[in-house]
């Protein structure tokens, strides 16, 4: 199966009900790293004349800290970055995400599995395939039936397994990045049936953020780098819930002196937002990975003074 995108519409003219949003997870304070994605994404809603909103990811429950999603609002109101509606939290939707699991079982996309990491680990390893590290394992298709059938999801047989997609023989996956250009991937050989909920009942990240942008009306996704190789599963999910494709635009990634992205994991130090000043000077470095030029830098600037000279100059195209 080969899922093209929708033709684009002009950058430049600003697109009717244009809906954005930043998703975090509450599992750190926001670092250089987040802040690229907040601004990015902020600017391009601005620019296009939208809606930015904000939902807290809070969904993989034991690794979220508490209290960060506020430190996190204060950060983003800090850095002049406000949003337009109710945030919305992802520990409160798992009516939503079981809906969705419950349509796809009913059009036998899903199959129960009670593999463990360890488990597929060892078929690959058996079958001759390595994993590149950091990447994921493509599931070898242990668990998966021969003929998919629909299943009484909520029946204690299947209380500690996941809920794997079935993909279809063939599945490519083509979309255009406002930022990459064309991009494909081939999710049989890339990804495998992936997981929707895990077995210890969490819905994944794959389908709570599918369902969420859909039913939050999301029309344009700007988001750091690091999520591109989850565009593809996450389009082909949105076709078979039958949902409308947003745009995708994939943003530079801020790297620490080892080259690695930064990250809450590997303790990425928290932006400084403790005044405007310290707050403006982190906004600065921002633009530099987004690559935006000629902006205000006398020490006078305000940030909402800093924040409209950035809009003017943002182009829906970072490369
Ligand atoms: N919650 C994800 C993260 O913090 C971002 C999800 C997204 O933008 O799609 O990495």
């Amino acid at each position: 199966m080969i899922l093209a995108v929708s033709t684009f519409k002009n950058p430049s003219s600003p697109a009717i009900g244009y809906r954005g949003r930043f998703a975090p997870s509450p599992t750190g304070p926001l670092h250089a790293g987040s802040l690229v994605a907040a601004l990015g994404s902020w600017l391009d809603a601005r620019k296009n004349g939208g809606k930015w909103l904000l939902r807290i990811e809070d969904l993989d429950t034991p690794r979220c800290i508490p209290g960060v999603d506020h430190q996190i609002q204060t950060q983003l109101l800090a850095c002049g970055l406000s949003w337009d509606e109710k945030i919305i939290y992802q520990s409160q939707r798992q009516d939503a995400y079981q809906g969705a699991l419950e349509r796809l079982n009913e059009h036998k996309c899903l199959f129960p599995c009670a593999c463990s990491r360890q488990t597929i680990a060892n078929t690959l390893e058996t079958l001759g395939i390595r994993t590149p590290r950091n990447q994921e394992m493509v599931y070898p298709g242990t668990c998966r039936p021969p003929e998919l059938r629909s299943y009484s999801i909520q029946n204690p047989t299947y209380l500690k397994k996941a809920w794997r997609l079935a993909l279809p023989e063939t599945c490519q996956v083509e979309f255009k990045d406002l930022a990459l250009g064309s991009q494909s991937q081939n999710l049989n050989t890339e990804v495998g049936d992936f997981v929707l909920r895990r077995s210890d009942g969490l819905f994944t990240y794959q389908l709570a953020v599918v369902v969420d942008d859909a039913e939050q009306g999301i029309t344009h996704i700007v988001r750091g780098k690091d999520l591109l190789s989850n565009t593809a599963r996450q389009i082909y999910l949105q076709g078979l819930l039958g949902y409308q494709q947003p745009q995708y635009l994939h943003l530079p990634l801020v790297l620490d002196e080892h080259g690695e992205k930064l990250s809450k994991q590997t303790l990425a130090t928290q932006i400084n937002t403790q005044d405007e000043k310290h707050a403006l000077l982190e906004l600065r470095k921002a633009a530099v990975y987004l690559g935006l030029n000629n902006l205000p830098d006398s020490a006078n600037t305000t940030i909402a003074e800093w924040l409209l000279a950035a809009t003017l100059v943002w182009r829906s195209e970072v490369s």
